[in-house]
């Protein structure tokens, strides 16, 4: 179920210190994750997560994820530029390749990255910009169903990534000829997924066909990077994954297909490593009764996306209300002009005062970092709650003149007391 870690104090008293709307991410949760992690894999000697930094792309998590030893799997030139100010270089940064500029591939050959190549195309662009390292990594893309018994967890063959395996083999041997030398083996072939056995499975995909490719080309794999995609529990019904027992399954596929090692394992987590650690802390401003009972709060979907833009669930408590009876019926709104600004949909909740604090859960990964300016709408601060049990703010709420920022305004600019025209 959502993560209840925290008490509602911490929320109230970093309510008291910051203007809400706030994400707050919990330090300590968070290390707790990334050592779970390393635990559950230590069977595996060269075992590395790096963390999507896509999930929560902000410096101070970053360099939490560093202390932890984590690497970063960034995908955009803004990413690796992060990830280099955060002190990551070399084999700890993953690029994973995307249709993105070509100028990208420099930057991250500049910084010694891993590049992950997505298509055989790519491999000419990386000759071009920045040239072909001794080590690279290709993703796998098998196409049609991707199942695990008799469930569909994914449809790679709808998929924009990745390569099939005729020409992942080609493009390995172009590589081998164009001067690398180790090679690592990638797929994403479920999003957000609860089953246990999905990284397992995906290990036997991938330690099968490297050493089919092997047989085939006489280069070696000396990684398999499963990549992220295992989910966390976003309803209270749900179960956790157990990290653990999905580690040992991977472990039990290795023994059985690649029994003499020698395969390093790599994953690049961004939900399960953050996400049951952030919360968006937000207020309750409006309450209307029409066809429906309205709570409408200071959050909108600027701050997180993700319910209007997947429907998804993310569950609410309200602060000091714990043990109330949720006897009443809501939705929970923002402000935006667009009616799926909604956190919630026929809820069950306590009654709810103005005023009341709400704490909409799981936040983590893929919130704030998905946030937009829709409706001019202005994207929240974010809190961390530290290891001494303190509050720093790690990014600020923006304000106006960053909206602006892109525009060229004047004469407007003026008016608006901003300080001067953009260039263009
Ligand atoms: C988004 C992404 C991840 C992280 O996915 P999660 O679902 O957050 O675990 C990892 N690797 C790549 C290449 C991605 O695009």
């Amino acid at each position: 179920m959502p993560n209840f870690t925290l008490q509602d104090s911490v929320f109230e008293n970093a309510a008291k210190r910051f203007p809400t709307p706030f994400h707050l991410y919990d330090e300590p949760g968070i290390r707790e994750r990334a050592r779970r992690l390393r635990q559950a894999f230590s069977w595996c000697p060269d075992f590395r997560e790096y963390f999507a930094v896509k999930a929560l792309p902000n410096p101070a998590i970053l360099r939490i994820m560093k202390e932890e030893g984590c690497g970063l799997d960034c995908s955009s030139a803004t990413e690796l530029t992060l990830a280099a100010a955060c002190g990551f270089e070399g084999e700890k940064i993953m690029f994973s390749a995307n249709a993105m500029p070509p100028a990208e591939f420099d930057q991250a050959r500049a910084l010694n990255a891993i590049i992950n190549l997505d298509d055989a195309s790519d491999l000419e662009l990386l000759a071009d910009h920045g040239g072909i390292p001794e080590q690279i990594c290709l993703r796998y893309n098998p196409g049609g169903d991707f199942a695990i018994g008799n469930t569909i967890m994914g449809n790679p063959g709808e998929a924009k990534y990745g390569m099939p395996a005729d020409q992942l083999r080609k493009t390995l041997e172009r590589a081998g000829r164009m001067g690398a030398g180790r090679f690592g083996l990638h797929a994403f072939l479920s999003s957000n997924t609860m089953a246990e056995s999905y990284y397992p499975e995906l290990a036997g995909i991938l330690l099968r066909l490297g050493k089919e490719l092997e047989k085939k080309t006489g280069l070696r794999f000396s990684f398999i990077n499963l990549s992220g995609g295992i989910g966390i529990p976003y309803r209270p019904s749900e179960p956790e994954v157990d990290i653990r027992a999905a580690a040992e399954g991977v472990r039990r596929i290795y023994e059985t297909v690649c029994p003499e090692g020698g395969v390093a394992i790599k994953s690049e987590l961004g939900r399960w490593m953050t996400g049951p650690c952030g919360w968006l802390v937000t207020r309750a401003v409006h309450e209307k009764k029409t066809h429906r009972d309205y709570i409408g709060v200071d959050a909108c979907a600027a701050d997180l996306m993700r319910p209007a833009m997947y429907g998804a669930y993310h569950h609410i408590t309200v602060c000091g209300k714990r043990e109330t009876p949720e006897n009443r019926v809501y939705d929970v709104t923002g402000c935006l002009c667009e009616n799926n600004d909604k956190f919630a949909i026929q809820r069950s909740l306590p009654e709810i005062g103005i005023g009341d604090l709400l704490v909409i859960h799981d936040t983590g990964a893929h919130g704030h970092a998905m946030g937009y300016n829709y409706n001019g709408r202005l994207r929240s601060a974010e809190i961390l709650y530290t290891r001494d049990g303190d509050y720093r703010m790690i990014r600020r709420a923006e304000r106006a003149e960053d909206y602006f920022s892109t525009l060229d305004l004047d004469p407007a600019a003026e008016a608006l007391g901003l300080r001067k025209k953009n260039e263009f």
